[in-house]
C-alpha cells in the first residue's frame, strides 16, 4: 500500500437502523475518510475518523461559489464472502475529470481508491447482508479558503461519507413515471454537464419538483440547445430500444455525464451482440417509434439503482406506455447480469470486481 490512512477509533459507535428495511442515503455509517489539500504541500494529512460535523469558517469558498466535486459507488459483500468494490478506478478517473474541469488539485488515482478501501474496512460492519442492499460510499471535495472573491482557494479538504443502503426502489424494479422536460436544461456545450460537481445538481432541483408535482418520478433532460435530443434521466443514463437497436446519447460533446453503469451496459451489450449506438436521438424519433409499435424498452442507468425501467413517458401532453408498463427483457438481463458480477454470483471477466477484504 503506498498510502496510510490511521485510524481513530470511534468511542461512542452509533445505533443502527433496521439492516433489513434501509431507506437510501439517510443513515451515515460510524467512520469518515478526511485527507487535506494545502496550496505548495499537496495532498496530507489521510486519515479514518469517527463521522461527525465539520467546521468551516462562513467565508470558506464553497459556500459562496460551489467549488466542489463528488463521486458515488458501493461497496458490496460478495457471496465468496468478500467486501468488494465495482470499478473504483472508474471513479477515481472520473474525480479528476471532475477536478480537471472545477480546477480542484489533481489527486493520485491510487490514492482515491485505497482511501475508499481504507474507509470500507473501518465501516465494515456498516455493509448491509439483505439482498440489493449495499454500503453507498460517497467521496467529496470542498473548496475550505475563507476568502470573497471569485478565484481558485488554497485549501481543500476531501472526505469520504459512508452510507448503508437497501434497494434504490422497494418492491424491486417496478417501472417509473418520466416527464419529458421541455423548458429547464442541465447542460450544454462548454458546460460542465459531463462533470459531478454540486451546481449542476441544484440547477436541477426546480424540474425535479415539477415532474413530482405532476405525479412523475424523474425528468427526461432534453439537450440544451435546441430541446429536439434526449440526453439524461434525472441523475442516471438514458437507453432506448427502438426496433432492437439500444440507442444512448453520445458522450463526445461534453454534455453527458459518463456514468461508469452507462460504460458497463454497452460493454455488456456489444458481448451479447445486441447492436448498441451512442448516437443523437430526438423525442420525436422516440415518441414516432412509440406510435409505429417499434419502441421496445427505455431504462436508466446509474450505480444507485443499477438499471431503472421507464414505464411512461409524458411529452408535452402526449402520454405513453412502454412495453405495457413493465419491464422488458435487455433491462432485466442488465440488471441481472451487473449484479450477479458486483455480488460475485456470475463470472466478472472483466476484471471490474475489486476486492477490498474477506469478511
Ligand atoms: C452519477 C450520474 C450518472 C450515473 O453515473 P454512474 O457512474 O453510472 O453512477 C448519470 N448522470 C448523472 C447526471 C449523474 O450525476
Amino acid at each position: 500500500m503506498k498510502y496510510e490512512f490511521p485510524v481513530t477509533p470511534c468511542l461512542n459507535p452509533k445505533h443502527k437502523p433496521d439492516m433489513n428495511n434501509l431507506p437510501f442515503g439517510v443513515d451515515m455509517a460510524d467512520y469518515m475518510v478526511v485527507i487535506e489539500y494545502t496550496e505548495g504541500r499537496g495532498w496530507h494529512s489521510g486519515r479514518v475518523v469517527p463521522y461527525a460535523p465539520i467546521t468551516l469558517e462562513p467565508a470558506a469558498c464553497v459556500f459562496h461559489y460551489g467549488q466542489e466535486m463528488f463521486e458515488g459507488l458501493k461497496a458490496y459483500k460478495s457471496v465468496n464472502n468478500e467486501v468488494v468494490l465495482f470499478r473504483p478506478d472508474m471513479n477515481a478517473k472520473r474525480a479528476n475529470s471532475t477536478a480537471e474541469r472545477i480546477c480542484l488539485p489533481y489527486m493520485d488515482e491510487e490514492m482515491f481508491i485505497e482511501a475508499v478501501k481504507a474507509g470500507t474496512k473501518a465501516n465494515i460492519d456498516w455493509i448491509p447482508d439483505a439482498p440489493n442492499s449495499s454500503l453507498y460510499i460517497r467521496p467529496f471535495i470542498i473548496a475550505t479558503e475563507p476568502f470573497l472573491g471569485v478565484r481558485l482557494s488554497k485549501s481543500y479538504l476531501f472526505m469520504i461519507i459512508f452510507s448503508p443502503v437497501g434497494p434504490y426502489y422497494k418492491g424491486g424494479l417496478a417501472p417509473t413515471k418520466i416527464f419529458v422536460e421541455d423548458e429547464y436544461t442541465r447542460s450544454c456545450q462548454g458546460g460542465t454537464g459531463y462533470v459531478k460537481t454540486a451546481g449542476n445538481y441544484a440547477a436541477s432541483l426546480k424540474a425535479q419538483e415539477k415532474a413530482h408535482q405532476l405525479g412523475y418520478s424523474q425528468v427526461l433532460w432534453l439537450d440544451g440547445v435546441t430541446r429536439n435530443y434526449v440526453e439524461e434521466i434525472g441523475t442516471s443514463n438514458a437507453f432506448f430500444v427502438i426496433d432492437g437497436e439500444v440507442i444512448t446519447a453520445p458522450t463526445n460533446e461534453g454534455t453527458i455525464l459518463p456514468g461508469i453503469t452507462r460504460n458497463s451496459v454497452l460493454t455488456l451489450l456489444k458481448e451479447w451482440g445486441i447492436p448498441a449506438s451512442e448516437r443523437r436521438l430526438t423525442i420525436q424519433e422516440v415518441f414516432d417509434a412509440h406510435k409505429e409499435g417499434r419502441l421496445n424498452e427505455v431504462f436508466a442507468s446509474g450505480t444507485a439503482a443499477v438499471i431503472s425501467p421507464v414505464g411512461e413517458l409524458r411529452w408535452k401532453d402526449d402520454v405513453i406506455q412502454i412495453n405495457g408498463g413493465s419491464i422488458g427483457p435487455i433491462a432485466q438481463k442488465l440488471y441481472d447480469t451487473i449484479t450477479g458480477i458486483q455480488l460475485g454470483k456470475i463470472e466478472d471477466k472483466h476484471g471490474w470486481v475489486e476486492k477490498v477484504c474477506d469478511l
